[in-house]
């Protein structure tokens, strides 16, 4: 059943529901809305079936072939269109039309964007400056399917590999390049190593694990510039190295720029949507035009960017309610508490990290460790009062669902519990 959008189409026909964003956001929530009876067109720009972007990394290191990660199709229903490979170029609200790169204009009852996030380019000397502002030859961003097959084509046995970046994105990266025989250096500027999400004592299993692999981890190490060759005629400069603020340079064939994302917001800004950083959303996941909801990582809300794919898919499954659910009972969003989860598969050490919340303790909380060099397993647990505020897990995840429940409920701990028991429950079990 539809709700008041509907009336626009008439309930014979259908809601006229357009997604821009094929991704993981996108197609989750077009399957809810075709199956609700919408009639249903994603307009999306990569030229492929939707796959799941997080295990692209496991695609670039030769783990997955990219069919594996392949998302399931849209339901075949003639009220049903996947428009792939088709970019939305403007939205004419007061029309209520989507304008598309390849001229055509789809009109909406109810509009989505879930057009996900770009990677941020850092302002490197020698970066920019190619025929129509593209990057030389051999520099990539890691972000799309095609990203992934190009850096995998350009990665053989022994190419001088050099990844910008040591967060989630960019350990990924390093850990997959390596995994293909490349020669790989991780550059990061901050002292540490998925600064955001680990400690220290986290952060220095995670590098051992990696130069276990052979990558060369350099921190706090700021890039200054890609070197790239003379353009021989009519051909693209390509990379041959990358300088450091010290003035030294590294060899590099391969450079994969994992400096950050940023939500894509500019149909929604051109369109006249509020726009923070991200398009912002209210509880109801409307943008500031009530006919126009946003999902996923190009949605901000109560001034939180997730950039993560457990909120992406909430937000996707929390709308499609919203959507098709009975008037007078709309569910609220109000927020998702991601944990945030690698796997790096190895072939004898294989890592699993996990970490959320807070992990830094304020003054007044109890902080619980536990750590176990030999078996490479590392715990913290961060207290506040009687409730649990956040964690981080290194090799055995054993606790991590208990844990992850007790700081997703926000509920307190139980009384009279000591506190290592958080962390030795499990520990042991497998
Ligand atoms: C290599 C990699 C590893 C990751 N690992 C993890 C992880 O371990 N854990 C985790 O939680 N998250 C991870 N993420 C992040 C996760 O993939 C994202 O949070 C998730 O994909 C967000 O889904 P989305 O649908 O909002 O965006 P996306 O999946 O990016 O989909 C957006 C889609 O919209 C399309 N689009 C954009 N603009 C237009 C337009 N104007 N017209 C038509 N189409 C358009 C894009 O081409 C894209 O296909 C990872 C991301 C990457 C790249």
């Amino acid at each position: 059943m539809s709700q008041p959008a509907a009336a626009a189409a008439g309930p014979a026909e259908g809601r006229r529901a357009v997604i821009v964003g094929g991704g993981m956001a996108g197609t989750r929530l077009a399957r809810q809305l075709a199956a609700a009876g919408d009639r249903v067109t994603l307009v999306g720009e990569e030229p492929h079936a939707a796959y799941n972007r997080v295990l692209l990394a496991d695609v670039l290191a030769g783990r997955y072939a990219p069919d594996v990660i392949r998302l399931p199709d849209l339901p075949a229903a003639p009220a049903v269109r996947a428009l792939r490979g088709v970019r939305a170029v403007g939205v004419d609200r007061a029309a209520r039309r989507v304008r598309c790169d390849d001229g055509r204009a789809v009109p909406y009852d109810v509009l989505v964007l879930a057009t996900g996030a770009a990677p941020v380019l850092p302002p490197l000397r020698g970066l920019s400056g190619g025929a129509g502002g593209a990057l030389p030859a051999g520099v990539h961003a890691f972000r799309t399917l095609a990203d992934c097959l190009a850096l995998a084509e350009a990665a053989t046995a022994g190419t001088a590999a050099v990844v910008v970046g040591g967060g989630l994105l960019g350990v990924s990266a390093a850990r997959a390049l390596a995994l293909r025989g490349a020669r790989v250096v991780l550059a990061q500027q901050g002292e540490r190593l998925m600064e955001r999400h680990l400690d220290p004592a986290a952060a220095g299993l995670l590098r051992g694990h990696l130069e276990e692999l052979g990558v060369e981890v350099h921190t706090g190490c700021r890039v200054r510039g890609v070197r790239t060759s003379p353009p021989p005629p009519g051909a693209v400069r390509a990379v041959t190295g990358v300088e450091l603020a010290d003035g030294y340079v590294l060899d590099a064939r391969l450079v994969v720029l994992a400096c950050g994302v940023r939500p894509r917001a500019g149909l929604a800004r051109d369109a006249g949507l509020g726009v923070a950083e991200g398009v912002v959303v209210d509880d109801e996941l409307r943008t500031t035009d009530p006919a126009v909801h946003a999902i996923g990582d190009c949605a901000e809300h109560a001034g939180v960017l997730y950039g993560l794919a457990a909120p992406a898919l909430e937000q996707a499954d929390l709308l499609a309610r919203i959507l098709t659910g009975p008037a007078g009972h709309t569910p609220r969003y109000t927020g998702t508490r991601a944990l945030t989860r690698l796997t790096l598969p190895a072939a004898d050490r294989p890592l699993d990290l996990a970490a959320f919340g807070e992990t830094e303790p304020a003054p007044g909380d109890d902080v619980v460790h536990l750590a176990d060099a030999t078996r490479r397993v590392y715990r913290k647990v961060v207290v506040r009062a009687d409730r649990l505020v956040g964690g981080i897990l290194v090799g055995d995840l054993g606790p991590v669902g208990a844990l992850a429940r007790a700081w997703e409920g926000g509920a307190p701990l139980p009384a009279g519990t000591p506190l290592h028991h958080l962390l030795t429950d499990h520990l042991g079990g497998s």
